[in-house]
């Protein structure tokens, strides 16, 4: 099938299944997925770490990624894309845009708002189940994801390593004083526990043949450190939550805890010197004068809070009564607006099934475990589609997007070999999904996502239908229902949605295209040379033009050059600094797969050289076919 597919309505898409090898999991609700399996994810080897830190080098001296607020000591969770990262990043967008929505019939865009109404979430389920399981160390205090966390083998081992010596003398401290057992030390590394069993974890002392104290176990260890010592897992909202409109929520919940709770305190209290003597039943009949509909209703957050008798529960619950209907979120994925605005789109572009809707943005997540650069980030960008198709012949769209996603990816790549697909095992499919698919790219530090493609039948339609009360069904007036026998056939769309990140895939071709070449210069010397091989279409700079030196009318005959390129839309940069080797390295380096050159021979014949990033090739070439040369060169170029 061609990589441009222009489908049309009623056409039935065909196979071109990749393989699909195993490996991790897949977002919503969290809760209930499948932790990542440990052969996923492969220990991160030092000269791949080296890769990754050459590339976030790179990243900041030569102006594609910053770190946000740097000059404040920078915000982790948080990237600023600069001069060359937000062309590379645009590219990239632009490139998914053309394929996924300009050159379908079928498939049209959407820019929706970051910000919706907060009904959409709990349809969706983000507001109840869009959590991680966040777990802390009780020796090092790590906090960190339990469905990341490194799982051992057990029965095994479980040494604890720290980063010196100085600081396995203070740990293991702290695990003789909370969990009464000394540890031996051999270094930086503490000895003595073993995963003895899928459910427990003991120490046994050097000699010794079994526990002489055991834990409960639950089979995986804190990434740093690798303690078995964990506190209990809570469910952490990933949600960014933020107030809308003119009222502060935060004034009125100050309010009510100072008439409501402050009052129902008891006159004994001392409030200044720690004793505090709450009149707990005082303070629960206030809350209930106050709120006499909420604490009437058991099922309501405030009802069950009281009939708890838990009173931070309770203040929690009252918090959340006042500030919760100002209460917004930002948005933490593109899909959910596709299905909300669904009905709009359909009917406003008379829209036929299979037909889908493309949206490419920011979405946000309190993630807690921020990693490897831009690969999890709280800010970040999308590109996603749902494609709304006939219920029964999703399986072969699934395969049909399959195919297409996997060959958009590795267009671009270098190295095809480092993208894979990655089935979702049955226990690890949300209830809804009857088939779900990882690509999976192979990162310095193992194999990691890039995008999500899943088959989610009717399930998000459905609900918000319900939950919105407006009917969502699509009317095909040519076909007769099958239950029925009669037209038209009123149904909700099954869908497929290749879901992928932005920020990450710019990482993905950051590294795919990241390399060193030893070289022999024109003097004999050997020298390094660093390449970003990107794909010219990717590439921040598309064309540097170059005079040989700045004199002899050779600057002007450049700035001709860049001026005709720019008109014609090609993004091109003069650069006259330095030596003309240098000057070839330094766009080596960027990613600008050619440079133009103005020589002592343009002056005279009216042509340039033409150097290729990849080759270091030189042709010349007529200044009068320079642009339609750049042009076809990044139309047509493979590799
Ligand atoms: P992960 O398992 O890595 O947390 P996910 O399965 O939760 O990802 P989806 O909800 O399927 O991710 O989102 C679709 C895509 O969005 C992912 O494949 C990934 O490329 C990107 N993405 C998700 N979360 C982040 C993040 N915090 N930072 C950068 N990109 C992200």
């Amino acid at each position: 099938m061609s990589a441009f597919f222009l489908g049309r309505p009623g056409d039935t898409p065909s196979g071109g299944a990749a393989s699909s090898p195993p490996g991790w999991r897949r977002r919503l609700p969290r809760l209930y997925e499948a932790p990542m399996s440990n052969a996923a994810a492969p220990s991160p080897a030092a000269a791949n770490d080296d890769v990754m830190k050459k590339v976030v080098a790179l990243c900041k001296s030569r102006g594609f990624v910053y770190q946000s607020s740097e000059i404040y000591g920078g915000l982790k969770s948080a990237y600023d894309y600069g001069p060359l990262g937000c062309e590379l990043k645009r590219n990239l967008m632009s490139e998914w845009w053309r394929d996924m929505v300009t050159c379908r019939e079928n498939v049209v865009g959407l820019d929706a708002s970051i910000i919706m109404r907060p009904e959409v979430w709990r349809a969706s389920g983000h507001a109840a189940g869009f959590a991680d399981p966040l777990v802390d160390c009780q020796v090092s205090q790590e906090r960190f994801r339990a469905d990341k966390a490194p799982r051992p083998a057990a029965p095994g081992p479980l040494p604890i390593t720290c980063a010196d010596k100085g600081v396995a003398k203070t740990y293991a401290e702290i695990i003789e004083k909370k969990f009464g057992v000394v540890l031996e030390r051999d270094g930086n590394v503490l000895n003595g526990l073993v995963a003895s069993s899928a459910t427990e974890f003991g120490y046994v002392p050097k000699g010794a043949s079994a526990p002489t104290q055991t834990w409960a176990w639950r089979g995986y260890v804190s990434p740093l450190i690798g303690s078995p010592f964990l506190t209990a897992e809570k469910s952490f909202n990933l949600m960014f939550r933020t107030a809308l409109g003119a009222v502060d929520p935060m004034q009125e919940v100050a309010n009510i805890i100072d008439t409501t709770l402050l009052c129902s305190i008891g006159s004994s209290e001392d409030l200044g010197h720690g004793t505090r003597s709450y009149n707990l039943d005082e303070f629960f009949n206030v809350v209930k004068a106050k709120f006499p509909k909420e604490t009437s209703d058991e099922q309501s957050l405030l009802g069950k809070a009281v009939k708890s008798k838990d009173k931070a529960l309770v203040i929690r619950a009252i918090i959340e009564h006042i500030a919760g209907p100002s209460m917004v979120y930002l948005r933490p994925e593109t899909a959910q607006a596709m299905f909300v605005q669904f009905r709009n789109v359909q009917q406003s572009m008379a829209a036929k099934i299979p037909f889908g809707i493309a949206q490419m943005g920011k979405s946000f997540r309190n993630e807690i475990t921020v990693e490897h650069f831009i690969f999890r980030s709280c800010e970040f960008e999308q590109m996603e589609m749902e494609f709304f198709c006939e219920p029964g012949t999703q399986l072969q769209w699934m395969e049909y997007w399959k195919d297409q996603r996997m060959s958009w990816w590795t267009r671009y790549a270098n190295d095809p070999t480092k993208f894979r697909f990655r089935t979702h095992e049955k226990d690890e499919l949300a209830h809804y999904a009857d088939g779900c698919y990882d690509v999976e790219y192979l990162y310095p530090w193992g194999w990691g996502e890039l995008e999500g493609i899943a088959s989610r039948t009717d399930h998000d339609l459905h609900a918000h239908q319900e939950a919105s009360g407006q009917s969502l069904e699509y009317v095909d007036q040519e076909k007769e229902d099958p239950k029925t026998g009669k037209k038209p056939w009123k149904y909700l769309p099954y869908v497929i949605e290749p879901a992928a990140g932005a920020t990450r895939a710019v990482l993905c071709f950051l590294l795919d295209a990241y390399c060193e070449e030893e070289r022999t210069t024109a003097t004999g010397e050997k020298e390094l040379r660093t390449l970003l091989k990107l794909h010219p279409r990717l590439a921040p700079i598309k064309c540097a033009v170059l005079p040989l030196v700045k004199k002899d009318g050779m600057p002007e005959k450049a700035r001709e050059i860049i001026d005709a390129m720019l008109k014609a839309g090609i993004t091109a940069k003069y650069d006259e600094k330095g030596s003309v080797g240098k000057r070839y390295a330094k766009h080596d380096e960027i990613g600008t797969p050619w440079c133009a050159t103005v020589d002592g021979q343009t002056l005279t014949d009216g042509t340039v050289t033409v150097r290729d990033r990849d080759t270091t090739v030189q042709v010349r070439v007529a200044i009068s076919d320079l642009v339609a040369t750049i042009k076809a060169k990044l139309e047509n170029f493979e590799r």
